[in-house]
């Protein structure tokens, strides 16, 4: 009897995390702990390093130094891919993200079977600060 092999390999799940702040980089940790190589994760961010903010008032008393308390996010990236880019809008219907990336500017298109928003929230001053 001959047996067929198909030369596809099955497709992989897709996930994309959406930044590379304390969630992104910590669903990152786990989600790679969990999946390993059996799914395809994108982690997203437009800092390419991952900043320890408890830290920063040593930074400006200068007993740090910057490159103290900031990591490169790729050194997270055990199976990972890393995309050094902005993230511009969600097509939540057709599970796309587009992106501006850094380096060349050129915008792209990322499609997902999971998305995982952590990008991070907005400073709010209730009117008390002056810009
Ligand atoms: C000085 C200071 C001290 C702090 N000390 C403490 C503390 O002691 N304990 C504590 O619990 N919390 C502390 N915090 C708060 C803590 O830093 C935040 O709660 C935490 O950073 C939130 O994590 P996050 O992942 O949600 O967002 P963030 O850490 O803000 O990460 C968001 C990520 O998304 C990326 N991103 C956002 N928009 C886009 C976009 N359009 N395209 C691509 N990437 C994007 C950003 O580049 C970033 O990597 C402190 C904050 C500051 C400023």
């Amino acid at each position: 009897m001959i047996r067929k092999f198909s030369s596809r390999s099955p497709r992989k799940t897709k996930i994309l995390i959406l930044g590379g702040g304390f969630a992104g980089s910590n669903v990152l940790r786990e989600i790679q702990n969990k999946f390993g190589n059996n799914a395809e994760i994108t982690l997203i961010s437009q800092d390419n390093f991952f900043l320890f903010t408890p830290m920063l008032p040593e930074i400006s008393s200068g007993m740090l130094h910057p490159s103290d308390i900031s990591t490169p996010i790729r050194t997270f990236c055990k199976t990972a891919t890393f995309c050094h880019a902005r993230i511009l809008s969600i097509d939540l219907e057709n599970k796309a993200v587009s992106v501006i990336r850094i380096f060349d500017q050129k915008e792209t298109m990322l499609e997902y079977d999971y998305l995982i928003l952590a990008m991070g929230s907005k400073d709010n001053f209730f009117g008390n600060v002056k810009h």
